[in-house]
């Protein structure tokens, strides 16, 4: 078994926190191991959380056409939560539940080596832009420990809130500009170490 398929067992089988009470399947995330881009969102819903697979009701559709406007394609990107495991009522993850599941993430982002993070949402942005707000910084991309993070609203927005939807749309059309005006940033930075080297090849997005 791969390092990251190691993690996902021990997901599934994971009890650190209450929310491994009320789960079906916990939802580790999915995607290849030499993803160049990774999306973070808040935890699983109630389809995810049946199928055991992130982002796979009406909010996942909606994201692989974001996606694709962007012009990447859902199964060259990872996808996987900031929890793991389903919020009862799809309540807000607590801070003791992120505190528990944060080493799950730090471990897959440190295997994948993503050159790309987009935090989908204000959970997963709120590790990279600490007191930040979305709606002033959806969109915006910065440069952080060797990877350019961008910051996107969920997309489950956007289906409670129509107004919203043209504006993540526009800002995922933009995707590949916003990742290339902080790209230049990280060419000039040295390459980060990667545990993938020489373990498979990924066609480069970039
Ligand atoms: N919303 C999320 O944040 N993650 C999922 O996997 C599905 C919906």
């Amino acid at each position: 078994m791969d390092e990251l398929a190691q993690i996902a067992h021990q997901i599934r089988a994971c009890t650190r926190c209450g929310l491994a009470n009320g789960r079906t399947h916990a939802v580790p995330g999915e995607g290849p191991a030499q993803a160049e881009i990774m999306l973070i969102g808040e935890g699983p819903g109630f389809h995810e959380d049946q199928q055991g697979r992130p982002f796979v009701g009406p909010s996942g559709q909606f994201l692989t056409e974001l996606l694709e406007s962007a012009g990447y394609r859902r199964d060259q990107v990872f996808i996987t939560n900031v929890v793991k495991c389903r919020p009862p009522g799809n309540r807000d993850p607590l801070p003791e539940e992120i505190e528990a599941c944060a080493h799950y993430l730090d471990q897959q982002i440190a295997l994948i080596n993503p050159k790309v993070i987009i935090t989908l949402g204000r959970f997963s942005m709120a590790r990279w832009f600490p007191g930040q707000k979305i709606s002033t910084i959806h969109g915006k991309a910065k440069y952080v420990d060797g990877r350019v993070v961008v910051a996107m609203f969920h997309p489950a927005a956007a289906l409670h809130q129509r107004s919203l939807r043209s504006l993540i749309e526009e800002d995922f059309r933009r995707l590949p500009e916003i990742i290339k005006s902080v790209q230049g940033k990280a060419d000039a930075q040295p390459a980060p170490q990667t545990k993938n080297d020489g373990a498979g090849e990924q066609l480069s997005l970039f």
